[in-house]
């Protein structure tokens, strides 16, 4: 099948283009997904359609940053956060909320989180600045004994690694890393339960 090219969008409706090119600019999604979308949504029934965009539109709404640990919720505590059972004196810092996410799906980590929501990257010109690093710093100041990091194992994330362990090691808080046994550059939302337990289990001292 060839992919819808700009020349042949000029045939659709006006609506119809922009309902694409809207499409187009979510993430992995291409020429081809986008029309194949677009087509979709015309065939859905009103009720459908205004039941999707009202989750969209409440969504971008209601859902914030976390006060203490900056994953996204409801709330200005997320259920984790408020959680009197999990363990506050231990924190887990992640890259993403999905990372958050996979990490909760193993059912076997009690301690807390600190979203980053990016990795520090020279190359993109992302600095410490630009993620939520000054906010776990802020956080440590209370009663913290270890702070995990399982930022991903891309070269960003050992950069950010590495940085924050530098950063808070002084103030004599435990920092450890977790095993490399996620694969080098894999996002930790596709690694599976068993190989982000032994990680977790299998972290060193930075
Ligand atoms: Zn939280």
């Amino acid at each position: 099948m060839e992919e819808v090219s700009h020349s042949k969008m000029d045939y659709y409706s006006s609506h119809i283009s922009k309902l694409i090119e809207e499409f187009s600019r979510l993430p992995g999604i291409g020429p081809k997904s986008a029309g194949r979308l677009a087509f979709h949504v015309l065939q859905m029934s009103e009720e459908q359609v205004a039941s999707l965009t009202s989750a969209i539109t409440e969504a971008k709404k209601n859902v914030r940053y976390c006060r203490s640990c900056y994953t996204l919720t409801d709330e200005e505590l997320c259920p984790i956060c408020k959680s009197s059972k999990r363990d506050h004196k231990t924190i887990m810092v992640v890259e993403r909320p999905k990372d958050l996410a996979a990490y909760e799906k193993t059912g076997q980590y009690n301690g807390v989180y600190h979203v980053l929501h990016g990795a520090i990257s020279p190359m993109l010109g992302i600095g410490p600045n630009d993620i939520k690093l000054k906010e776990l710093i802020e956080r440590l100041k209370g009663d913290v004994e270890e702070v995990i990091i399982a930022t991903n194992s891309s070269l960003e994330g050992e950069t950010t690694a590495v940085y924050i362990s530098k950063l808070i090691k002084p103030a004599g808080i435990k920092v450890t890393r977790i095993a490399s046994g996620v694969p080098v550059g894999g996002d930790l939302e596709y690694v599976d339960t068993v190989t982000l337990l032994k990680a977790l289990e299998g972290r060193v001292d930075l």
